[in-house]
């Protein structure tokens, strides 16, 4: 009887240490966890690529309120042609185009293309695709596409940046659209000077020989994806290239942003 009374308290102080312990772990994993985290978010924070608040979990990117500033073009809602449909008009025949924003130095669009292009962060890239795709599935003008096209950048500048950014937005598209991607389809042959201070002219000369594409396609769609227009005069010489190669082929434009 004695033995059997001790024998309880014994395992009734043990067990009570067990679960003592136990929580003790419990409480320590806790804290470690909330450690690494605050140690993650401190090296890794989650803020909005525009206006650097904190984001909440489920966004990604792109705060709700800077959504809501975004310049857009709402070139979707136009039954006439838009800015960007007369831009080629006289130079080459264009099927349809799309660009979802307009780029004013002073505006949201800045950072986005700024991120996107020298801030080592391609998957914005993928994230506007998306949102551009969207749009995109929406039109019936954009119906039927069989590929995407990205722009391509010269060799040494994807190799320096990691990435093609037009490449990037393609890929977002391409995730809503359900198309492929054909990265090198037109290649870049050689690294051009900064063309900013150059007049629309010398730019076409300066861009003329920059693509190649000696390859013919029986797709009989396909859209051009790029970053952001200006003048249109790199987006021209594409469409050239590609229809010397094949002289039915339509061809569609869709770009994150036009200048305004
Ligand atoms: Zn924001």
């Amino acid at each position: 009887m004695l033995f059997l009374t001790l024998k309880c308290v014994y395992e009734f102080v043990n067990r009570r240490d067990v679960n003592r312990h136990k929580e003790m772990i419990n409480f320590e994993l806790k804290n470690i966890s909330k450690w690494s985290s605050d140690l993650f978010h401190l090296i890794y924070p989650n803020t909005c690529l525009i206006c650097e608040n904190e984001l909440p979990p489920s966004n990604k990117f792109i705060c709700s309120f800077c959504h809501n500033d975004f310049n857009y073009t709402y070139f979707e809602r136009y039954s006439e042609p838009t800015p960007l449909d007369q831009l080629f008009w006289g130079r080459v025949s264009v099927f349809s185009t799309y660009s979802y924003l307009y780029f004013e130095k002073t505006k949201s669009t800045q950072p986005i293309l700024h991120a996107l292009k020298y801030g080592d962060k391609p998957e914005i890239g993928i994230e506007m695709g998306k949102l551009i795709g969207e749009q995109v599935k929406q039109l019936s003008s954009f119906q039927g596409i069989d590929a995407l096209v990205p722009v391509p950048i010269h060799p040494k500048k994807e190799f320096t940046r990691g990435y093609n950014q037009s490449e990037k937005l393609a890929d977002g598209i391409a995730e809503i659209l359900n198309l492929p991607v054909l990265s090198n389809y037109i290649e870049r042959t050689k690294n051009s000077d900064s063309q900013t201070k150059k007049g629309r002219f010398k730019r076409w000369d300066n861009v003329e020989n920059k693509f190649i594409s000696k390859n013919t396609t029986n797709f009989k769609h396909i859209a051009i994806v790029d970053d952001v227009i200006t003048t249109g005069a790199t987006l021209e010489v594409i469409v050239r290239i590609l229809q010397e190669n094949n002289p039915e082929l339509r061809i569609s434009i869709i770009s994150l942003a036009l200048t305004k």
